[in-house]
């Protein structure tokens, strides 16, 4: 069905024209009539834009900026991996008006941490959308917005830690991890975007099993970090008694599907170039991430709704206060690391281009 939206929205098509001409907002306003440029296979882009088992589909670099905005409604191989997280973004937020209706919300201490959640996945949402939408553009773009697709990343696993931490933990585990846990997960969160951010940087493609250990290190050890009052109190609650369990319970089982096709590029693998428009395992992380944020809001309702008297009294302002503060620093230092490895990335480019001349 998509793949007949998409064909449809092709007849809307435009002429390319040169890099130089800057776009004006008459042009975007009106439409002119530029034409979407045909795909292209694995081999007449720049090995940086190649994914395994991808043969075709892909968009050819140097075009306008708005032939990549437009070919959202082209099909390529990246389509799905856009169009999976743009459409999250609406049916999370008809969610969030769903239980604000359901359950009641107010906006004061209480409920700073369920807000600065929906922030954090909202903000990853369109930092990804924006990601594999402009990323064909050129070697540069494609470096800058995958750098801020991992400052969204870490910033929705802060986002997720504090409403783990201040509607689901359970006292005992509060005992043992303690305050620790909040500068625990923004550290770790940091150390994602860093080592993802490292990565990219450092290796090139055909990309060595390095690179996937600097991203899944401390990813994972965030993850694990993060989940663990949801873990405990899975493990020593019974679920009977609370609603919000089983969503927990999915979240987790959708966020290691995520990770599984994450990690493997599967069936892409078995199938090479069957699965170039539909069928890719990002586009299987995509559908399950966003499985997962949408099971994670459903829990997190239900946890405050259940606590909101309660959270201010348990904590303590100052602490709710200093928990939530920590959310737009590390934003900022995520922000600042992909913009220092942005600089370093400049560099390697120009190096690499002056060795090409
Ligand atoms: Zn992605």
């Amino acid at each position: 069905m998509l793949t007949d939206i998409l064909q449809r929205f092709r007849t809307l098509t435009l002429s390319v024209k040169p890099l130089s001409r800057l776009p004006h907002i008459s042009d975007l306003v009106l439409g002119s009539r530029l034409s979407l440029g045909a795909t292209v296979t694995a081999s007449e882009v720049p090995t940086l834009f190649q994914e395994p088992y991808i043969l075709s589909g892909y968009r050819p670099v140097q075009q306008d900026w708005r032939c990549y905005l437009f070919s959202l409604f082209q099909q390529h191989n990246e389509s799905l991996n856009v169009w999976t997280h743009l459409l999250t973004v609406p049916v999370l937020l008809i969610s969030w008006w769903a239980n604000v209706g359901a359950l009641g919300y107010t906006m004061d201490a209480a409920s700073l941490p369920l807000s600065l959640f929906m922030v954090s996945a909202l903000t990853y949402l369109c930092l990804s959308v924006a990601a594999h939408l402009l990323q064909s553009h050129s070697e540069r773009a494609h470096y800058f917005f995958f750098f801020m697709d991992y400052v969204g990343v870490a910033v929705y696993q802060y986002g997720c830690s504090l409403g783990h931490y201040f509607y689901t933990s359970e006292p005992t585990w509060r005992e043992i991890v303690g305050w620790l846990f909040l500068p625990g997960a923004a550290l770790l969160a940091w150390l994602s975007c860093a080592g993802c951010c490292f990565a990219k940087y450092k290796y090139r493609r055909p990309y060595p099993v390095q690179r996937k250990i600097c991203q899944l290190i401390p990813t994972s050890m965030a993850y694990v970090l993060d989940i663990s009052p949801v873990a405990h109190r899975l493990l020593t609650v019974s679920w009977t008694h609370e609603s919000s369990l089983t969503f927990h319970a999915l979240q987790i089982a959708s966020f290691l599907l995520a990770a599984f096709f994450f990690s493997c590029p599967v069936p892409e693998r078995f199938f090479p170039g069957r699965c170039d428009f539909v069928g890719q395992g990002h586009q299987a992380f995509h559908v399950f991430l966003s499985m997962c944020t949408l099971l994670q809001l459903e829990a997190l309702f239900r946890d405050y709704a259940r606590r909101r008297e309660t959270v201010v009294e348990v904590f303590g302002e100052r602490q709710l206060w200093w928990g939530c503060a920590t959310f737009p620093v590390l934003l900022m230092c995520c922000f600042l690391t992909a913009l220092l490895t942005m600089r370093y990335t400049d560099k390697k480019l120009q190096e690499q281009n002056d060795k090409n001349l």
